[in-house]
């Protein structure tokens, strides 16, 4: 019966496995098409400086799927990191966010433009071409106000060569952004030894901060660390005034979040921004140092 028992635990096992497979399988075919069929698209969130204005935008992908609508990446999160998707998908975001970028600063709105690039891209021998083709092809976006977001995972597996990528990057005068620190197992010392500019501070932190001095505590660390060391912080995840007045206060130079505007189609950028102004906030709040 032990026996038996144990065959049954099997099989469930398999049965399971094989379900997480097909799953796989779906979301990767799913992803894949939609790039063939151009229902790809980046809507962009608003990143705010401390002074009150807006600072630029994070371009995020989202799948216009026939049935179930407009779909963001928690529903096809693993397939863009796969071995076939991960460079065609990471060239069509470049191109698409540059693109973008290109045509606001020739309307005179001249933000910076961050967008993500899955370590799979980052890592490949034909990242920087494709870095370089994009810039080469929209001219009116400057360099310097592009930022990509890589997350701590990527230089944690080959510190060197991720160093020796980065410093092409800067050398191309593209910007680089520590997405979601904290999350992984960089420590802060890991700041000083990577050719960034600014760091992400996971919404985690932030949203648990105002109820857990733990959180609190990293989110001040992280701020004072980046600071010290030349580097900008941006918190994500700002969803409340309290959660931006008590950011500020901490010496946080820029915000993100569901507070000031959730991701909006490029359509809405240009009003969005001319009509954003964040300066009853910064009546009871001490203003950051040289920002
Ligand atoms: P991320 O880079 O950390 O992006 C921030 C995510 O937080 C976005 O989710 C954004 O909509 C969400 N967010 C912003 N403010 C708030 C807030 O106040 N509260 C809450 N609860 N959430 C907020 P989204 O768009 O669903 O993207 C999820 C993740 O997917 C991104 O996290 C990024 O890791 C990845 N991703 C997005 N676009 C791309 C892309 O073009 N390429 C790649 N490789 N990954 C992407
Ligand atoms: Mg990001
Ligand atoms: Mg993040
Ligand atoms: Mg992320």
């Amino acid at each position: 019966a032990a026996k038996d028992a144990g065959r049954d635990q099997f099989h469930l096992h398999t049965l399971a496995l094989d379900e997480a497979v097909q799953a796989e399988v779906e979301v990767r075919a799913m992803l894949g098409q939609a790039l063939n069929d151009n229902r790809l698209t980046l809507h962009y969130q608003p990143v705010v400086s401390s002074g009150g204005t807006i600072w630029g935008v994070e371009a995020l992908i989202r799948l216009q799927h026939p049935e179930k609508g407009l779909l963001p990446p928690v529903a096809f999160f693993s397939a863009l990191d796969h071995p076939r998707l991960a460079r065609p998908i990471g060239r069509f975001v470049l191109e698409t966010a540059l693109r973008q970028g290109e045509i606001w600063h020739r309307e005179g709105l001249a933000l910076r433009m961050s967008v993500n690039i899955s370590t799979r891209h980052l890592l490949d021998t034909r990242f920087l071409d494709d870095l370089q083709e994009a810039l080469a092809k929209h001219p009116g976006l400057p360099p310097e106000h592009l930022a990509i977001e890589i997350t701590e995972s990527a230089p944690l597996t080959d510190m060197t060569g991720a160093q020796m990528l980065l410093r092409a990057c800067n050398r191309l005068g593209v910007c680089v952004a520590l997405d979601d620190f904290g999350t992984g197992n960089a420590s802060l010392a890991y700041l000083q030894r990577l050719p960034a500019h600014s760091v992400k501070i996971d919404r985690s932190f932030v949203l648990d901060m105002i109820n857990d001095p733990n959180d609190l505590a990293i989110v001040a660390a992280v701020i004072t660390a980046s600071r010290m060391l030349g580097l900008k912080v941006i918190a994500e995840g700002v969803e409340t005034a309290e959660h931006a007045a008590l950011l500020i206060k901490m010496g946080c130079s820029h915000l993100q979040g569901y507070y000031f505007s959730k991701p909006l189609p490029p359509e809405d950028i240009p009003v969005w921004s001319t009509r954003f102004h964040f300066a009853p906030l910064m009546k009871d709040v001490v203003p950051p140092m040289n920002v």
